[in-house]
């Protein structure tokens, strides 16, 4: 298994090294003494709806909340800086950003999206697009032939998630991204970069086109905030953005914005402390008679393992397990832990515990959840903040007792 301590260590020379002025731009971007006017430390909290204009109708910078607000440019600043980006917009949550995103395609266009996406985002696409006359197509990322003859004139979005959710399948972004821009330049590509955040990896230095964020999770980091963010380098695609931001009406308020701005100042030392800890539970479980597999990119097991070190810094508290079928019950082992407490979500600091098959993969067909392995015994953990000793010690018990 290798030093836990080196190989937990997002520095790690293994890994692809992490931005060096990163915990500056968390604790400074957006607000530091290069871009503030005000004496307070902290930023403000605005919370205006309305401006008072020049006559007859010059604005100062701001003329309507929805528009523009200061507590949400502060933060957009910093989401951008922390991507190495030039834009972000933020949304009323992870699934407002993801419209947004669609809102980019018209009647007539095609979405690639990959089979292995978060639940809300395919119950999202099934209902809205076809209802648009935009088609989608549903693929494997692992599959880069199958990928490369999915591509059609009319593609004009492809749509991923990696690390996936909850398999932990790890896909090339590099390739993708290229694939799709040499089949033709204009072809957008969109990942979902909830599960790593920016500190462990940066999809537009990879070649993709928007980073697409719920906020919700690691970025707030303290499971108290709904929201969402596309960070991108492309002005126009800002602008489109920006105006659907403005027109659907789908904002964070200030003090939301406020809440995440705080929260990312500390995502360095969070995502550290979750890698480190959630590394530790993998490697407890992986060696648990009871567990038949355990699924963690960090592991150097996972089928991923490799890929994940050229393309990322690190990896989150996200990770899953199957219990063997005849050593032991999924539903009894959620029901004796004591401290992971039975939730969906993850980036909190509780460490949360879950059954993809009977909660957030309910909605996914029984034989695209059995193709991607998430049986009834497979059980998503979402290591926290907490002592590890003390959450491998709930996992020990309850397995024994399952
Ligand atoms: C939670 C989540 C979303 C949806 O975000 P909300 O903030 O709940 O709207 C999208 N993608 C991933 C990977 C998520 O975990």
């Amino acid at each position: 298994m290798g030093d836990l301590k080196s190989s937990s260590d997002p520095q790690n020379l293994d890994w692809l090294p992490v931005e060096k002025q990163f915990a500056t731009l968390a604790v400074h971007g957006g607000y530091g003494k290069d871009n503030k006017n005000l004496s307070s430390i902290v930023p403000p909290i605005t919370m205006s709806a309305t401006y008072e204009i020049d006559v007859p109708a010059v604005h100062r910078g701001y003329d309507y909340g929805r528009t523009d607000n200061l507590s949400r440019k502060i933060l957009e600043q910093k989401l951008a800086a922390l991507d190495g980006a030039k834009h972000g917009i933020c949304y009323s949550s992870g699934l407002a950003a993801f419209s947004a995103c669609l809102y980019l395609l018209k009647n007539g266009d095609n979405l690639l999206c990959s089979n292995d996406i978060y639940g809300g985002s395919v119950k999202h696409i099934m209902d809205s697009i076809s209802r648009l006359g935009i088609t989608v197509d549903f693929v494997d990322f692992d599959d880069l032939e199958g990928y490369k003859k999915a591509l059609k004139p009319e593609t004009k979005m492809v749509f991923l998630e990696t690390p996936a959710n909850p398999t932990l399948r790890v896909f090339d972004l590099v390739k993708i991204s290229k694939i799709a821009h040499d089949f033709n330049k204009d072809v957008l590509v969109v990942v979902d970069n909830t599960c790593l955040t920016s500190y462990f990896q940066r999809p537009l230095s990879l070649g993709c086109d928007l980073v697409h964020y719920s906020l919700t999770k690691y970025a707030n980091g303290h499971a108290d905030v709904i929201m969402g963010a596309v960070i991108t380098n492309d002005d126009s695609l800002k602008d489109r953005l920006k105006f659907y931001q403005n027109m659907t009406g789908a904002i964070p308020s200030p003090f939301d914005c406020y809440l995440v701005t705080r929260g990312l100042k500390t995502l360095p030392i969070r995502m550290k402390a979750v890698m480190e800890s959630s590394l530790k539970v993998a490697e407890f479980l992986i060696e648990h008679p009871k567990v038949d597999a355990v699924f963690h990119p960090a592991l150097p097991s996972h089928r991923g393992h490799e890929l994940a070190k050229k393309q990322c810094s690190g990896h989150s508290g996200l990770m899953s397990f199957r219990i063997k079928d005849d050593a032991g019950s999924a539903i009894e082992f959620l029901r004796e832990l004591k401290l992971f407490q039975n939730a969906g979500s993850f980036g909190g600091c509780e460490s949360l515990a879950e059954l993809p098959a009977f909660f957030t993969h309910l909605g996914v067909p029984k034989e695209t959840r059995l193709l991607l392995g998430i049986t009834d015994n497979f059980v998503r953990l979402a290591v926290g903040l907490e002592s590890t000793e003390d959450l491998i010690e709930d996992l020990a018990q309850a397995l024994k007792k399952c």
